[in-house]
């Protein structure tokens, strides 16, 4: 059939141009399929953040980080402050197995949540060596956020539980979901300029994070955790933020490796104390 009588056929026939043209559409999204098919899938997809529990409520990922207390013979080293937030829990003492074995110290920010039943884990941490910081004794944001007061009542509680399991009264702070949080606006307007303002003018020292592990994100896989943190460390000082809360196993598979790649690479870890580079992120509220 020649060309002017196919197209007198189909100028005739519209059901079979109909028919012709899904054909072609087809036959296009099978051609896509197949290049798709052929394309390599990056090892690691990006994390997407889930909202589980208060703490991802609030998690906000800080633009850029301000460091205060500079001291250039720091800045210039490659040192890591592993912190661990939200515990104790059941998986802490498996932490302090790997930081004992691995010989490195380590900051833990902890709450009242389940302080009585791991009395004992925490006074492991101060006969270890490790820092134990306030991190607020109730995690509750509609509670701390809500007043200076508030804020100021639950931390002292926590501070005090500490003591008297260690005879330590912690000045190292981290607020819940860091300096930068913006669901405290939703309590209180500039409560975090008051509280971070009234931290610094009593001696109280809060430090935000760097490198974010990402594992406060819902369930993330041990290798998304190690590569998270090995991407993102680098010459200066890294305050790499985790988590020690009952959900948190994939954190604790993914230690050992993180403290090795640093070891393999030049880095030294240290725990949080008064004189460490505070990282701070933009206060948002
Ligand atoms: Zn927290």
């Amino acid at each position: 059939m020649k060309y002017q009588n196919i197209k007198k056929y189909l100028s005739k026939n519209k059901i079979a141009i109909i028919i012709i043209s899904c054909l072609i559409i087809n036959i296009i999204i099978f051609i896509i399929y197949i290049i798709k098919l052929n394309i390599p899938k990056p090892e690691f997809k990006e994390i997407k953040k889930q909202v589980n529990f208060n703490h991802q409520i609030a998690y906000f990922k800080p633009k850029k980080t301000i460091i205060k207390n500079i001291n250039p013979s720091i800045i210039s080293d490659k040192t890591i402050y592993l912190t661990f937030d939200d515990g104790p829990s059941y998986l802490t003492e498996t932490i302090l197995d790997i930081l004992k074995e691995e010989n490195v110290p380590a900051t833990f920010f902890v709450t009242s949540r389940q302080i009585d039943k791991y009395a004992d884990v925490v006074k492991r941490m101060h006969e270890e060596n490790h820092t134990i910081a306030l991190h607020t004794s109730t995690h509750n944001y509609s509670y701390i956020y809500s007043s200076d007061e508030n804020y100021f009542n639950d931390l002292n509680t926590i501070r005090n539980e500490v003591y008297n399991i260690t005879g330590v009264k912690s000045r190292i702070i981290r607020l819940p979901g860091g300096s930068s949080n913006t669901i405290s606006r939703k309590y209180n307007k500039g409560i975090v300029t008051r509280i971070t303002t009234k931290l610094n003018e009593n001696d109280f020292y809060y430090f935000d994070w760097n490198i974010d592990s990402e594992d406060a994100s819902g369930k993330v896989s041990k290798e998304c955790i190690y590569q998270n943190v090995t991407n993102r460390i680098h010459s200066g000082t890294n305050i790499v933020l985790m988590h020690d809360s009952s959900t948190k196993t994939t954190t604790v598979e993914a230690l050992r490796d993180i403290i090795k790649y640093s070891k393999n690479n030049g880095y030294t870890f240290a725990k949080i104390t008064k004189k460490t580079p505070q990282i701070h992120h933009h206060i948002n509220n």
